[in-house]
């Protein structure tokens, strides 16, 4: 029998949607980019889409910027976060979340990650008491999202201030409430991999006045604050700025204009995603010494990528299992690799961190594969994909017993 092949590209996105591109076409003819570039009565497309992104998760403010990691870093930089203070973060993340916290020279905590490859509570607890952290930067990683109402009790009970990295669940929700809004600010990112594509940019929002004022002078606003439509009164801003320093990493019009009719569209798209990764999913339930993250019923989350454990397997299964795949066309990244492939770096691989160790990571992400699902794939062929994993899984484990 000849096996199937998979032929898709899992990096090719879609297009960006007609709409946005006569937006974007019209923002070039106007020649107004720089999103404080606006003709009498015009508001900008950065402002329109700042006010449409804070009504969408239900946030006071928002501010558009450069890149989700711009996002954070400002984020931590309004708090007053710099050098010698101490960040908690997940140990299980992308390379930017702990970039961020380096860039306002502060030190990442890393904290473990549970089975259900969240950030782990117990531990969290502990490192808020021993740490001497006043911020956590956490990450929904991969778009999991931990029970975020114990998260903030135990938040709050240690006096830490939350700032959340949805980079992975714009679009989420944790019992109703949208990712990005139990923390005191919420940072997205609009990245071409993620739920909005632009290329690059980021977005970030808080219902704090002072925060915002200070995210918005930092991101470069020369005294032009008074455009925004979804920033606090002006008076917020006397107090901050002389203080605050200019650190550019505005978002401009033709991004923003790319990105309104994608934010109209990204109900439709959250439920494309999940009807691929459900697929997905079905086609991989009893697979032996497989398991697929349980989703809890609080948890509203997008399925852009599917996670899979292979609990206890070794090394070289599981790369030949990867090797298998890939022979199939179908691209899976292991989280337990020596050497980071890709975006697979881990807490280990961030040298310019102090050594920690985190066991229960280590466990989890030696048994963890992970894989994009692109809104370019139909439900046929995450079928195919979930058939081509689940036999290469099995011939691995047979060989092995
Ligand atoms: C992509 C990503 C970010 C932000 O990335 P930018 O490329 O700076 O927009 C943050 N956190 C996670 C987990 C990410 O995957």
């Amino acid at each position: 029998m000849t096996k199937s092949i998979f032929t898709g590209s899992f990096t090719q996105q879609e297009p960006i949607p007609e709409a946005a591109i006569e937006a974007a076409v019209a923002v070039m003819r106007s020649g107004r980019l720089h999103r404080y570039n606006t003709a009498q009565g015009e508001a900008g497309e950065t402002a329109l889409l700042e006010q449409e992104f804070a009504t969408y998760v239900g946030a006071k403010y928002c501010l558009a910027v450069a890149s989700g990691g711009y996002a954070m870093g400002a984020a931590l930089r309004a708090l007053g976060v710099g050098p010698g203070h101490k960040v908690l973060s997940n140990g299980f993340t992308l390379a930017p979340v702990p970039g961020a916290i380096a860039a306002v020279s502060a030190t990442p905590v890393f904290v473990e990650t549970t089975e259900s490859l969240t950030i782990d509570l117990a531990d969290l607890a502990a490192k808020a008491a021993s740490s001497g952290a006043e911020v956590l930067l956490l990450s929904h990683m991969r778009g999991h999202i931990c029970d975020m109402d114990r998260l903030m009790e135990i938040c709050d009970a240690a006096g830490l201030t939350v700032i959340e990295d949805c980079a992975h669940t714009m679009g989420g929700a944790w019992r109703g409430v949208p990712s990005g809004r139990h923390g005191l600010v919420g940072c997205y990112s609009t990245q071409t991999y993620k739920h909005m594509n632009s290329g690059e940019g980021g977005l970030l929002v808080t219902d704090d006045a002072e925060v915002m004022a200070k995210a918005v002078v930092l991101s470069g606003s020369y005294m032009l604050y008074g455009k925004h439509l979804a920033s606090p009164p002006v008076n917020t801003f006397e107090k901050v700025k002389y203080a605050t320093p200019n650190v550019s990493g505005r978002m401009d019009n033709l991004r923003a204009a790319i990105l309104r009719p994608q934010l109209a569209d990204l109900p439709a798209q959250i439920a494309r995603w999940n009807a691929l990764y459900r697929r997905v999913e079905d086609g991989l339930c009893n697979t032996p010494g497989l398991r697929i993250i349980e989703r809890p019923a609080e948890e509203s989350f997008i399925g852009s990528s599917i996670q899979m454990r292979l609990p206890g397997i070794a090394p070289d299964h599981i790369q030949a299992i990867v090797a298998g795949c890939a022979s199939r066309g179908v691209e899976l990244k292991w989280f337990g690799a020596a050497e980071p492939v890709a975006f697979t770096s881990r807490y280990d691989s961030w040298r310019y961190a102090p050594e920690q160790h985190l066991p229960k990571t280590d466990r989890i992400l030696a048994g963890l594969l992970d894989m994009r699902l692109p809104l370019t794939f139909s439900t046929g062929d995450a079928a195919l994909i979930a058939e081509i994993i689940r036999d290469e899984v099995r011939a691995v484990q047979s060989t092995a017993a």
